[in-house]
This record gives structure tokens, sequence and C-alpha cells, in this order.
């Protein structure tokens, strides 16, 4: 069973008049979406974003279980933002990227992470921070090819050109990534404000002096700020705990319905020792009363054996005579 806690943080920046950024930090919902686009459209992109994601997320008919389901509600959510565009001509062109991760209904620890854009999703685990995702930006296509470093990456000229984003499209290319939660892990979900002004290391150092989950998010946003918060900032850390309670109760059925004294396996499931009963009640149990035929045919087997016994009697008698 997963326990999240979570701490989240967003900032204007330093230099910015506005704030496109917006997340959602629900239980089992964890996403930030940094929204682009003129005359706050941008705004309105990344909070339709977060909004229509969990609207899908919480609806009890969805029930988000795979990858799949997780990049439907994304693509719902999309097409909302293109939609909105369409209607209204003061915010055409807008979008917002997204990166985030939902817990699913599945039994064994699974969560989904998913991206679209240059937002962020690390994971610190066992002491060590990596980053689940990869950007879709014009800087990380130079990456790939070797043409630049990431450190070079975040102060390139062109470091604010996105390859993906929601809203543009009617449809959306969505990557995600399903993993198992391990006991301690930790994730940190970011815009480009944050990574924009931090590297790795100065994350980390962050990361180790922190006392908490909302600590962190504070703490890396005032890092952003304290290097030039050339942008808006925000962070959205959740921690996860893994207990064996599931198991332990399961654990726990089982054995209760399982008698001493039978050979049934311990792991035989519940419904079947309630179908043997079901039985035995319905077709092997005696009337603890004889019926009028049973009585009946007793008597008619007890004359039956009295003349045979009889016949043999006088059979004795005649041919000893
Ligand atoms: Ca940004």
């Amino acid at each position: 069973m997963i326990h999240a806690t979570c701490g989240s943080h967003t900032h204007v920046g330093q230099v910015r008049d506005g704030n496109e950024d917006n997340y959602v930090s629900i239980e089992g919902l964890y996403f930030v979406a940094d929204g682009m686009g003129g005359h706050s459209a941008g705004e309105v992109a990344s909070e339709i974003a977060v909004r229509i994601l969990q609207e899908v997320y919480t609806d009890p008919k969805v029930r988000v279980s795979s990858p799949g389901l997780l990049a439907d509600a994304i693509s719902t959510a999309n097409t909302a933002i293109f939609m909105e565009a369409m209607h209204d001509s003061s915010k055409t062109g807008m979008g917002t990227t997204l990166t985030g991760l939902a817990v699913t209904n599945s039994p064994d620890n699974q969560i989904v992470v998913a991206n679209v854009g240059d937002s962020r999703t690390y994971l610190w685990r066992h002491d060590e921070l990596r980053q689940i995702t990869k950007d879709h930006s014009h800087v990380q296509t130079l990456i790939d090819r070797g043409a630049i470093t990431r450190a070079e990456a975040r102060v390139h000229f062109q470091r604010n050109i996105v390859l993906r984003a929601m809203g543009i499209e009617s449809w959306v290319d969505i990557d995600t990534f399903p993993m198992t939660v391990e006991d301690g892990d930790r994730f940190i979900m970011c815009s480009d404000g944050l990574v924009d002004e931090a590297d790795d290391d100065e994350i980390e150092t962050e990361i180790r002096l922190s006392t908490s989950v909302q600590d962190l998010a504070e703490r890396l946003v005032d890092l952003a700020n304290r290097n030039g918060g050339r942008d808006n900032i925000t962070v959205v850390v959740v921690d996860f705990a893994v207990s064996d309670e599931e198991l332990a109760i399961v654990e726990l059925e089982n054995t209760v319905v399982v008698p001493e004294t039978d050979a049934l396996s311990a792991t035989e499931p519940i419904t079947e020792e309630i179908t043997v009963i079901t039985a035995i009640t319905e077709h092997d149990v005696v009337p603890s009363t004889p019926s009028s035929w049973f009585t009946v045919a007793t008597y008619a087997m007890w004359l039956a054996s009295a003349a045979i016994t009889a016949t043999v009697i006088i059979s004795a008698i005649t041919s000893s005579q």
C-alpha cells in the first residue's frame, strides 16, 4: 500500500509580471503545467490542463490504472485547451507543458509518470537524483546530437523553444513511464523556471538540507529566485512510503476461512470454501425424521424377510420328514 506526502510552491520570479504556471497536488495526482501565449493566455492554458486532468482523474467512472488511461486523460485536457483557443481569438496559439505522475489503482504500487514539453519530473532514490522525463525542447535535441552540454543548454539563447506542448494541435504525443514505487522514493516536478536557474548539483544540495516535502518545495523556489528568477517557478514534491499493510490483511483473510483440521491449503480462496458448504446443505444432508414412504418401505422389507425365513424353515421341516 502506498502512502503519499506532498508539498508545493509557486512563485512569479524576479522578472515576469504574471505567473503562467499552474499545478495540481491532490491525493494520487501530482502535476506541474507551464503555460505559454500572450495576454495571459498561457495562464489559461496551464489552468485548463491541471483542472481537466484533475476532473478526469477524480471521476469515479474513470479509474486510471494504466499508462494508456492516463494518456487518455491528458488527451482530454489537450482537446479542452485546443477548443478554448479555437473559440477565443485572443487565446490563439496558447499552450502549456505538463509533467507529473498519477498513482494507479493497481495493487502492486504502480504509478505512471507523464510528460509533454520541457517541465521535468525527477526521482530521488537511494541518495541519487535522476531525471525521469526527457525534455521535448530544441536544446535537448542539440544535447542528443552532442552539439552542446547540459550546462550549455541552461544558458542557450534558444532554451525556451519547446517541440511539444498541450493545446497547440487537436492531438498531442504524450510520453508515459510506468514505474513501481519503492519505499522512500521522492519525486520532484518542476517548471523550467527552476532548472534554467539551478543545476542538478544545486538541487541535490537542497534535497539533503530539506526537512520536509514542503520545506524542499520552498527551498527550490528560493534557490531559483536567488539565482536570478528570470521565469515563473513551480515545484511539487511528493514522498512515498510503501507498507505491507494490504499483504497482511490478505494473509489474515486466508487464515480465517480455512479450518484447522481441513487439509485445504491456506491459499484456497474463500469462495471455494463457501461453495463446499452450500453443496452439502442442498444435496447431502439426511432429514432427521423418516418420511412416510421410508416407513412403508421398511415394513415391506421386514415382511418379505419374515416370509423368506418362514419358507426356509418350512422347507427344512418338510425335507427332514
Ligand atoms: Ca517557464
